[in-house]
């Protein structure tokens, strides 16, 4: 168990989204990788040791602080994988990084 799952986890809200997911990544390339080897979409799923995130499902929305990100609403968060959720936030910080200051990070659970 990482620190990640800990407070959605509590509110249901976490499982509600990775269930919407049916427990597979929802990156559709914004991570750099065009995961076109799986239909556009990233492989991976939910398991022990390699949890899914809940966060925004907009990149430009993983650069929101926490408590924005966390009044997003449900249809408004997707379910990553750490390595996209990871690389997307990246992708979206240097794509913004011309114009807005640094935020904090955004991985909410
Ligand atoms: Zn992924
Ligand atoms: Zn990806």
């Amino acid at each position: 168990m990482t620190a990640r799952t800990a407070p959605l986890a509590d509110t249901g809200l976490w499982q509600a989204v990775v269930a919407a997911a049916a427990g597979r990544c929802q990156c559709r390339g914004t991570c750099g990788k065009t995961h076109k080897a799986d239909a556009g979409r990233c492989p991976r799923e939910h398991r022990p040791g390699a949890e899914l995130t809940a966060a925004p499902a907009e990149p430009a929305q993983l650069l929101l602080p926490a408590h924005q990100a966390a009044a997003l609403p449900k249809h408004a968060l997707a379910a990553w994988c750490a390595p996209c959720h990871d690389a997307s936030r990246t992708r979206a910080r240097r794509a913004a990084e011309a114009d807005t200051p640094p935020a904090q990070p955004t991985t909410l659970f």
